[in-house]
């Protein structure tokens, strides 16, 4: 089989947020074969990770077999490497070798999570994300719990000033008092903070409050902040969403930065990369949280690579489109099954 185009487009769905989120967001990758198979993915980056795929990924996959799925990935990460390594060159890779990896499953005639594991979890506990993109918490947390979830995550910025330890002890603790002791709460601090000693009090605070982590409280590349507060909090503090490449995770792991790893798929170098991040994380004995793992490209690695308790966020209200997936009674499955990652996004190419 060989690869006959590399096509990439920017979908703009509805409720897609201002900033980056938006400008920078998913964009949707087709490679296409002689066989007339077309396998799909979804990336990051926008324009800017267009511009990376089709001139300078496509003209090295143009006439190669897309088997090899590893080895093109090596080769488009070295090919990258002055400007790429981590950021929006790996969000661009990412959906090249999701769409590769679609395409193994629909050749095999098999879903993915299938290609990983010979008996994938059937579906896994899901957490809902609340306060996201200017959503209203209070609304937010009793959808939540009306739709069934156990389990839930404050994005702090909508409950609390960034930075502001008293604001978001007292928000956590109203919430707590809302939900009741038989939920699981977690809160997402988005690199609010910039002193390591200043989150530790923070978490200290916070502990009697029962939370299952404290998520990115200090910048990505803060790795010397994480290693020192990951050794002294009582709360687990988790992070890695904006990391890249099992290289980088390997990085992080060594230096003990989180108890929790958050890999997205879609940015961290596809699921070439999520494989190689959950073997470092068994090694290292921690847990991989994928970030929106309950959409549907980190839904097949979660179900079939998670060896321990597998948890799945909830995932975007703007990337709903994808399909996929099923989110019921707070608990994340495949839906209707289909080979490869079981989505047809032919459309996003006939839109315009
Ligand atoms: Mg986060």
């Amino acid at each position: 089989m060989k690869i006959t185009d590399v096509r990439v487009t920017q979908p703009l769905p509805a409720g897609m947020p201002t900033g980056w989120r938006g400008s920078m967001g998913q964009i949707v990758v087709a490679v296409d074969t002689d066989a007339g198979l077309t396998g799909y993915g979804i990336g990051g980056g926008g324009a800017a990770a267009t511009h990376v795929i089709q001139r300078e990924l496509r003209p090295l996959l143009l006439g190669a077999d897309p088997g090899p799925i590893e080895q093109l990935w090596e080769q488009q990460y070295r090919a990258t490497l002055a400007y790429g390594r981590k950021g929006l060159v790996i969000m661009a890779l990412s959906g090249v070798d999701l769409a590769l990896w679609d395409l193994r499953g629909k050749t095999a005639g098999v879903p993915v999570a299938q290609l990983l594991a010979s008996t994938p979890a059937a579906d896994v506990v899901a957490y809902a994300t609340v306060g996201m993109a200017g959503d209203d918490p209070g609304v937010g947390i009793d959808r939540a719990l009306g739709e069934g979830y156990r389990v839930i995550k404050l994005a702090l910025g909508s409950f609390a000033l960034p930075g502001d330890a008293e604001q978001v002890v007292r928000a956590v603790r109203d919430v707590r008092g809302r939900v009741g002791a038989d939920v699981t709460l977690m809160a997402d601090a988005a690199m609010a903070w910039t002193d390591g000693p200043a989150v530790l009090k923070l978490a200290q605070g916070l502990v009697e409050y029962d939370l299952g982590w404290l998520e990115e409280p200090l910048p990505a590349d803060d790795l010397d902040g994480y290693a020192w507060l990951t050794e002294r909090s009582p709360i687990p503090i988790a992070g890695g969403e904006h990391e890249f490449t099992a290289r980088g995770f390997a990085d992080l792991l060594a230096r003990g930065c989180h108890h929790i790893y958050q890999p997205d798929i879609c940015w961290c170098g596809g699921l070439t990369q999520m494989r190689q991040i959950y073997t470092l994380a068994q090694t290292h004995q921690v847990r991989v949280v994928p970030h929106r793992g309950s959409e549907v490209f980190g839904l097949h690695a979660i179900l079939s690579l998670e060896a321990g308790v597998p948890l799945a966020e909830s995932g975007r209200p703007w990337m709903e489109w994808v399909g996929g997936r099923e989110l019921a009674g707070g608990r994340a499955r495949l839906a209707a099954a289909g080979n490869g990652f079981g989505v047809d996004l032919s459309a996003c190419f006939n839109a315009g």
